[in-house]
């Protein structure tokens, strides 16, 4: 018999999987991705094996300890899921495969045996003792049966897992080795008579008592309660159980939040441009996809349902991805108004056990569609037939830390490996995703018009340079148009929301009379002004300006610093609207469990009369009643220093003014801007998105920007500014001689200070990297494990970028 080794990926930050022996008793179930539990110095982990062979490693192996998974945790697909996201996004596998499965399955855990109530056979010596061990506690850890016996029982565990005389659990440690099923004993259907109960327990009066226990406690109670409160041993029981006089059941605690509200039926039948959508997925090939570009109010959703509804119909699963759980309800209650209990809802307010039953019940096809954000995209779905990715545009679908994979991409990567159909969704695409579609990769399929023909609200802009303003002592933009639309809102009962994105980290200059933003002239982005030492700096390639004395298109002499300090928007409003009710939304107001679902709430019972917020409020959200969308300040988002910062506020508009008119009241959007000409604005207030992706396409071209070209952003950082400064000079370096030494067509940008120059403490600098997305690739797949870990300083490679702040 030859050796065997094992590849083993663990969750930490190490490029190369660590090999072991394989001892054959378990070789079987030493598969790839099966999860092992191995030393690591003095510690026992567990890992994924990755691969298995014959070769010996070069130092000599340790033995993999245990292999707990009847079936490997990981399907092969999701294996090779893994594998290219470690490679494409430089990412050590260990760790993306740590943020594929939920935290309980693995890690520095605890090996636990329970106990299953299924004792056929006799087993025997050693193995029989601790079964019966096991029955008694339910529940124990390897390591306290270990220190009971005085001995290893690894192997001996392993064979009562097998036989299904125990269960092996993986737990976290720390935590306690609860059970998420309850065990109960509970009593057949037909009471014994008294006579029957003389004859049948005449030399058996301990299961008696508990027979009559039982039939006390109303036929049925918890295993555990009767071991450990009423002192049944785990004989009696399994006596009462041979007889046939009981049975034991398990039971799942439902500890799913979501499980006890009710969905929402869906609407009775799909109208006929609905139908031709679904019916044109329906005669789509395998492993192809499709983006729906759909106006607000179009009726996505149920094109979506409907699409996983037939993949049901055939047997499959499907994985809905929305950006953010806890501010998409309505997305979630549509779907199990559907699908009910075929759907497990994977969102961040599960504990960790609780997230790993959901996983489970995926894992064992008991559920069959997830739903979920980033993260859901690894759900264990059997037999995936469609992947939905709704809102794809959404940036919060990259993840911020290593892997720092984008949800869609994957998306479309499991939907190859699986066979499956994607159907990506959004009233404002992508550019990545728009120019998939002209190459023919995926499939475009539209809905032009809203539900019942219902019109997209007009959308007025505001030009603050001309129209007449309040003085409100506020630094905040308030028109007088602005304030009468209010006015009139609170007089009719509608609702209004009032959307000011206050994201405004970076300073830029503008002009007070024409609206020019001074940019880069290389790199096409605002500049950023800085008090001291004065200036402006290009927060791309690094370059500096002069502060213009004036302006350069008009020659006005005083230029205005704006992008700060605007001041809390709900003490205008309170200000100015005595009477309203208020509700704030924003990071700060929402930080609590369920507290954005209470703020929704009070909305739809019609307990506010203005919403104001951040962009959290322009997501998805179907109120009738509002009639008035006021974007306070259109050119926060406009001017930050990002090659997205255009796409990003013409998404923002277009999802903001979606919000208004859903009812029959109809309404309109008012937008107040210093740069109503700025194509962002334009397109928006026509609701010409094709158009502003076709102008956007172009701007990117010269300088190249993703979609036309690959970017990596390299950030470095430090406690210590000079660290970060000297850091990134050398890595710049680096990365330089590597481009010339591998003659690659790629350009580097930098270094220069990130635009966010200081997070928690840390001073940032990136690198920018850009070129055909191969060599890019190929420099990312070099670089990673030659850049990352240097002491205090920190190097990360963010590769497809949604965000260069
Ligand atoms: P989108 O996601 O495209 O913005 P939704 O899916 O939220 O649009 O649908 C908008 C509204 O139209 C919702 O209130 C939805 O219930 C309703 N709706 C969708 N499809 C139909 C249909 N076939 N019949 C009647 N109402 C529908
Ligand atoms: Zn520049």
């Amino acid at each position: 018999m030859t050796e065997r080794f094992a590849h083993v990926a663990l969750p930490l930050p190490l490029f190369e999987p660590y090999s072991y022996r394989v001892p054959e008793t378990i070789a079987d179930r030493v598969v790839p991705g099966a999860r092992v539990v191995v030393p690591v110095r003095r510690r026992e982990l567990v890992g994924i094996v990755v691969a298995t062979n014959a070769e010996a490693p070069a130092v000599a192996a340790r033995e993999v300890l245990a292999a707990p998974d009847p079936e490997p945790v990981l399907s092969a697909a999701l294996l090779r899921t893994a594998e290219w996201i470690a490679g494409y996004y430089g990412a050590p596998l260990g760790v993306t495969l740590r943020a594929m499965l939920p935290a309980p399955l693995w890690g520095e855990s605890q090996l636990v045996l329970r106990a299953t109530g299924h004792w056929s056979g006799r087993l025997g010596g050693l193995a029989e003792q601790l079964r019966d061990w096991v029955e008694e506690k339910q529940s124990v850890t390897l390591a306290a049966a270990s220190r009971h016996f005085k001995r290893p029982l690894w192997e001996v565990a392993d064979r009562l897992a097998r036989v299904g005389a125990v269960e092996l659990v993986l737990l976290p440690a720390g935590t306690e080795a609860g059970i998420a099923v309850e065990r109960r004993v509970e009593l057949g259907e037909e009471r014994l008579t008294l006579v029957e109960r003389d004859r049948t327990f005449a030399r058996r009066p301990r299961q008696r008592r508990l027979y009559e226990t039982l039939e006390q406690l109303g036929g049925s109670a918890p295993l555990g309660h009767l071991h450990k409160e009423l002192g049944f041993t785990a004989a009696v029981v399994r006596g009462l159980v041979d007889s046939g006089l009981a049975r034991t059941v398990e039971l799942e605690r439902s500890r799913d939040p979501f499980a006890g509200l009710a969905g929402t039926p869906p609407p009775e039948r799909l109208t006929g441009e609905q139908q031709s959508v679904v019916e044109a997925l329906a005669s789509q090939l395998p492993a192809t996809g499709s983006l729906l570009f759909g106006v607000t109010g179009s009726g996505k959703t149920l094109v979506y349902l409907e699409a996983v509804r037939r993949a049901l119909d055939m047997g499959q699963g499907a994985i809905i991805l929305v950006p953010e759980i806890g501010l998409t309800p309505q997305m979630v209650n549509r779907v199990r108004g559907m699908f009910g209990d075929a759907v497990a809802v994977l969102h961040s307010g599960l504990s960790d056990g609780e997230r790993a039953d959901a996983w489970r019940a995926l894992r064992r096809g008991e559920r069959k569609v997830a739903v979920g954000a980033r993260s859901a995209i690894f759900a264990p779905v059997q037999q995936l037939g469609v992947i939905v990715v709704d809102e794809e545009h959404e940036a919060s679908y990259k993840n911020g830390e290593a892997p720092r994979y984008h949800a869609r991409e994957v998306a479309l990567v499991r939907a190859r490996l699986e066979a499956a159909r994607y159907i990506l969704g959004s009233a404002t695409p992508s550019l990545e995703s728009f120019a998939r579609t002209a190459g023919g990769s995926t499939a475009l399929l539209s809905l032009p018009r809203r539900i019942d023909d219902r019109p997209l609200p007009p959308v007025e802009l505001i030009d603050l340079r001309s129209a007449p303003l309040i003085k409100t002592g506020h630094a905040v933009p308030w028109s007088e148009a602005l304030e009468s639309a209010l006015f009139g809102v609170l007089s009719r009962r509608e609702q209004a929301i009032l959307l000011l994105n206050r994201r405004g980290y970076a300073a830029f200059l503008q002009c007070p009379e024409c609206g020019l933003v001074p940019e880069c002239p290389d790199c096409s982005v605002a500049l950023t002004y800085h008090r001291v030492p004065p200036g402006m700096r290009c927060h791309y390639c690094g370059k500096h300006y002069p502060v213009p004395a004036r302006c350069s298109n008009c020659g006005n002499a005083v230029q205005r610093v704006r992008g700060i300090g605007t001041q809390q928007l709900e003490e205008l409003v309170a200000a100015r609207c005595p009477g309203a009710r208020l509700a704030r939304m924003d990071l700060d107001t929402t930080s609590a469990r369920w507290s954005h679902h209470r703020i929704l709430e009070k909305i739809d019972r019609g307990e506010v009369d203005i919403l104001l917020g951040t962009q959290m409020i322009a997501k998805g959200m179907d109120f009738p009643n509002v009639t008035l969308v006021g974007v306070v300040d259109a050119d926060t988002a406009l001017h930050l220093p990002d090659f997205r910062a255009a796409e990003r506020t013409y998404q923002l508009l277009a999802q903001v003014a979606g919000r208004a008119g859903r009812g029959p009241k109809g309404g309109k959007v008012l937008v107040q801007t210093r740069s109503p000409e700025h194509p962002a604005l334009a397109f928006a207030a026509r609701h010409d998105t094709e158009g502003f992706l076709a102008h956007e396409a172009r701007a990117r071209k010269d300088p190249p920007y993703p979609p036309e070209t690959s970017l990596v952003n390299v950030v470095l950082s430090a406690e210590q500014e000079r660290q970060a400064t000297d850091l990134a000079i050398e890595v710049a370096g680096w990365l330089e001689k590597l481009i010339a030494s591998q003659n690659v067509p790629l350009t580097l940008l930098g270094p220069a200070p990130c635009p966010l120059t200081r997070i928690k403490k840390r001073w940032r600098w990136h690198v920018l990297l850009k070129g055909p997305v191969e060599e890019l690739g190929r420099v990312v797949r070099y670089a990673a494990p030659r850049l990352e870990g240097r002491g205090k300083a920190r190097v990360v490679l963010d590769r497809d970028p949604v965000s260069l702040l």
